[in-house]
């Protein structure tokens, strides 16, 4: 079977050392699917490469079916994918409302886009800050809204850089249901995220990395209780 997503070999040199390792992942519609792994392991970094904002020294990467090694972050878009940044990457005098029109009319529904808009100021419980600006939220809120402009786009492929960094323990509870819903509704979800509680509740499949490499993936039970990962990564956390 083919997955929505498939990363295979990638490899990423920063002067002289290795990024990224021979690493590949998989995610498929449906499902959340978490990429973990200590602080420096490559996940920002494997990220930029499935985005298609840094190029690998090899490795291939495909969305549906389609080999999109090659193509930039715009040509991806338009295969589906659609990403959250770890540094929030919204336009901070906008409003609310505005950072999520700014997405909506880049998206296939363009010409809905303020319908579009109201749809998720609904399902993120925006309304209270819909004419905010973007540079008075707290971090936690201003997550939720690049999570907004992201669905925006209406993506089949959804990355998300530590999307609860910032958040209380009720908004991750509720974010977990917001991915959760994502995936039901057919979207594939790859989460980089370090609130284990949140990984384990909400992830269907888990890859680890660290030092570049894949160093364990299945189900969250699994991870949980495999030797390697316990000393590389979740002894510590
Ligand atoms: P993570 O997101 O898992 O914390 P990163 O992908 O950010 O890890 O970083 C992986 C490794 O690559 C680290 O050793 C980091 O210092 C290095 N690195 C990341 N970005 C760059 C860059 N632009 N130039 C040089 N080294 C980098
Ligand atoms: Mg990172």
């Amino acid at each position: 079977m083919v997955s929505l997503l498939e990363v295979d070999d990638v490899t990423v040199v920063f002067g002289g050392n290795k990024a990224l390792d021979s690493a590949g992942l998989r995610a498929e519609r449906g499902q959340v699917t978490g990429l973990i792994g200590p602080n420096g392991a490559g996940k920002s970094t494997l990220f930029d490469v499935i985005g298609g904002l840094r190029k690998p020294t090899t490795g291939r990467v495909s969305i549906g079916g389609v080999d999109v090694t090659k193509h930039g972050p715009a040509k991806r878009a338009k295969h589906g994918l659609a990403r959250t940044f770890q540094r929030l990457e919204l336009f901070g005098r906008l409003s609310v409302r505005d950072n999520l029109l700014v997405a909506a009319e880049l998206g296939p529904e363009r010409r809905r886009a303020s319908r579009v808009v109201d749809e998720i100021i609904e399902r993120l419980d925006l309304h209270h800050i819909a004419d905010s600006s973007a540079d008075e939220l707290p971090t936690g809120t201003g997550r939720l809204v690049e999570v907004g402009r992201a669905i925006a786009a209406r993506p089949s492929l959804i990355l998300l850089d530590e999307p609860a960094a910032g958040q209380d323990h009720t908004e991750t509870e509720r974010f977990g249901e917001l991915l959760r819903s994502l995936a039901d509704d057919g979207a594939a979800v790859l989460l980089v995220e370090h609130d284990m509680g949140l990984v384990m509740n909400v992830c269907d499949q888990l890859f680890v990395l660290d030092l570049g490499k894949m160093i364990a993936s299945g189900p969250p039970e699994v991870i949980r209780a495999d030797e390697t990962v316990l000393a590389a990564y979740l002894g510590d956390v």
